[in-house]
């Protein structure tokens, strides 16, 4: 168990095409994951949180949202409404993934 971080860096599960199509989804966490104002941010903690129910999502991002909820502060405040945030239209983005032939199940 110790080394299960990099065992998952280098899963083969993961294909590319799967983390190409999770990608922007991937690189709006990491921006909001590396705006400190946005760690306490509601909007960031719900996106996470329904990126973590979606099992194919977890698997494409690989460790990201496990960093991000080392990252994450309490929720001081709804939303700031900032451009790092994380826009809800990922959300349903992600859903689709999740449901479609994008995405090895
Ligand atoms: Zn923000
Ligand atoms: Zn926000």
């Amino acid at each position: 168990m110790t080394s299960g971080i990099l065992e998952e860096r280098k899963n083969p599960w993961l294909m590319v095409r799967d983390r190409q199509a999770v990608a922007p989804i991937q690189q709006v966490i990491e921006t909001a994951m590396d705006t400190s104002k946005c760690l306490p941010c509601g909007c960031l903690h719900e996106a996470v949180d329904h990126l973590s129910a979606l099992d194919p999502i977890v698997h494409a991002m690989g460790p990201t949202l496990e960093d991000a909820y080392e990252l994450m502060q309490p929720v001081h405040y709804g939303c700031l409404g900032c451009r790092e945030c994380p826009p809800v239209g990922i959300l349903p983005l992600a859903d689709r993934l999740a449901q479609g032939t994008n995405l090895t199940k």
